[in-house]
């Protein structure tokens, strides 16, 4: 089985996958699907280096079968269909006794601060994977991580049937947030500049503006009857995104913040006050969340393997990378196929 080791300076080298015997309440599992997600681009651009020891292996979107488990691990057996949940909180400081276990500051990220999931052996946390049924289809099972951030996003929306939501930013997170919400009953307008983003979100059934195009803010107005959206979700971490989140929610509508923004922003603070907005964080996910997009997933109802734009070997790591960060390819979320190699 293949491992790809980030070298540093934008690059993979493939070599042999380790196959470390689970020490006491860790489990291996035999990865099938590992995709690769925005974290593991600003990995190969070198923007997490202090964070990393290469040669290491990343990636944390895995789905496998557990290979064999250590001492005390009752809950899981060889054969079984797993997903894992990646941040470990260290479970004592102040964020987590609230039960911000998401945001921990001492969160270890495993496939960051630990090793990761391209590669066909993982040796992992036991308590940190979630079981799941053996007839689970593994395709969709493998975007359950990236599901669960959308879970989180819309549970912090509070987002309910017959709700107005509106997604800035159709990446895979703001698609599957659009997916969530939509399957929650409510009405989704997508806002996304990207032509074959727009394409996508179409197939799947979306109300598409684009805003260079077309004038979101009447849109939204038109579409409400004057009101304005209930929620919504700012995705695409630009100052374009953050001057529109502030013009589109109704009075006493909600904002979740969700893109990850490299710099800090200008935002209409008094359209906040004066409507009365909520604007709430959203980071990860909890166990929860994971239940809920594990849920979905059973459930088979969300079309998730159109998100998957294409399944490659580990051997195909670098160019898959360098076609991402070369904007060669219209990928929305590519999968590695752990085991075809
Ligand atoms: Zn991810
Ligand atoms: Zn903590």
């Amino acid at each position: 089985m293949k491992a790809a080791y980030y070298e540093g300076n934008k690059r993979f080298s493939i070599g042999e996958s380790k196959v470390i015997p689970p020490g006491p309440g860790q489990a291996r599992m035999e990865v099938a699907y590992a995709g690769v997600c925005g974290t593991d681009v600003h990995v190969f651009l070198g923007h997490m280096d202090h964070r990393l020891t290469p040669p290491q292996v990343v990636g944390h979107e895995a789905v496998g079968t557990i290979a064999e488990v250590g001492q005390g691990v009752t809950d899981l057996k060889p054969g079984d269909r797993v997903v894992l949940r990646p941040t470990d909180a260290c479970g004592t400081c102040p964020s987590c006794k609230r039960g911000h276990i998401n945001i921990c500051p001492k969160l270890n990220f495993i496939g960051i601060t630990s090793a990761g999931a391209f590669q066909g052996s993982w040796t992992v946390p036991a308590h940190l994977l979630h079981k799941l049924p053996d007839d689970v289809n593994m395709v969709h099972a493998a975007l359950i991580e990236p599901l669960a951030v959308a879970t989180h996003d819309v549970r912090y929306g509070q987002v309910t049937a017959g709700d107005f939501c509106v997604i800035l930013g159709a990446g895979p997170i703001g698609m599957l947030e659009a997916l969530v919400c939509r399957e929650k009953g409510a009405t989704v307008v997508v806002s996304e500049v990207n032509a074959s983003r727009v394409k996508l979100a179409r197939e799947l059934g979306f109300d598409v503006v684009n805003p260079s195009e077309t004038d979101l803010v009447k849109y939204v107005f038109d579409q409400t009857g004057g009101a304005g959206a209930d929620v919504v979700f700012e995705v695409t971490g630009t100052q374009a995104g953050a001057d529109m989140m502030t013009k589109l929610p109704r009075t006493g509508g909600r904002i979740v913040i969700v893109a990850i923004f490299a710099d800090p922003m200008m935002v209409d603070l008094r359209a906040i006050l004066w409507r009365e907005y909520t604007v709430i964080g959203a980071r990860n996910y909890v166990k929860e969340d994971y239940d809920e997009a594990i849920r979905l997933v059973v459930e088979g109802n969300l079309p998730l393997e159109k998100l998957v734009s294409d399944i490659r070997p580990v051997s195909r790591i670098q160019e898959t990378f360098e076609e991402i960060v070369g904007g060669k390819a219209d990928f929305m979320k590519v999968l590695i196929d752990s085991s075809a190699d």
